[in-house]
């Protein structure tokens, strides 16, 4: 079990990893650590760089009251409770504005590529959730239903978010989400892309050992 300290510092490595990456910018993503044991949210605080953020920054959630941290926690903490609570499964939950991800949330639409395996076995498909007022509950509407069946969803017209076991996971799955859209978004440059025939995407999905379908039968 991880020590108030582990969380902590897990939350600011990930941060700044992510703003490394471009997957933030200095006013928005947030990242949060749900300890269900003793029913804290640890979560990035509002308005700071990630890259400046120190353990004493976190901010730290009981019942939606701030308990600890010398900053004022993100806005967007209810959207992270509400996946968080819609996922017993997971402890937690990243949110981006990731570029490539957010286009598909500025145009509104579900994500539903045939063309990657990358694509197939992590996700099938990537839903978004209709426009919900960010700073506001609105901001979690739809959620609970999209987020029991994907790890990744979009949120229309704002950005992306993440769930999993593990930050780790969390990060990572966000980064291969955008990965693939950064690939899908250079392959329509260059010509016409060839989706795997439906009969091998079905075969992979259902049989391939670390698909979607195969890791959702194992943890439930
Ligand atoms: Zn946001």
């Amino acid at each position: 079990m991880s020590t108030d300290k582990q969380i902590k510092e897990e939350i600011v490595y990930y941060a700044k990893l992510l703003d490394q990456k471009g997957l933030v910018n200095p006013l928005e993503g947030n990242i949060s650590i749900y300890d269900r044991e003793n029913n804290k949210l640890y979560i990035t605080p509002t308005g700071i760089r990630k890259s400046f953020l120190t353990e004493e920054k976190i901010a730290v959630l009981q019942n939606g009251i701030q308990i600890d941290g010398e900053l004022r926690r993100s806005s967007e903490y209810l959207l992270h409770e509400a996946a968080l609570n819609a996922r017993p499964d997971c402890r937690a939950a990243v949110h981006t504005h990731a570029p490539y991800l957010t286009a598909f949330a500025y145009c509104n639409k579900d994500i539903k590529l045939r063309c990657s395996s990358t694509f197939a076995l992590l996700f099938e498909d990537i839903p978004c959730l209709p426009f919900g007022q960010p700073g506001t509950p609105h901001i979690a509407n739809g959620i609970d239903k999209a987020i029991k069946e994907h790890d990744l969803i979009l949120l229309a017209n704002h950005g992306c978010l993440t769930v999993a076991p593990t930050l780790e996971k969390a990060v990572a799955i966000l980064e291969a989400g955008e990965e693939v859209m950064k690939i899908y978004s250079l392959a329509q440059t260059i010509g016409k892309i060839h989706d795997i025939p439906e009969e091998d995407w079905e075969e992979m999905c259902n049989t391939h050992p670390g698909s979607k379908r195969n890791r959702y039968v194992k943890t439930k």
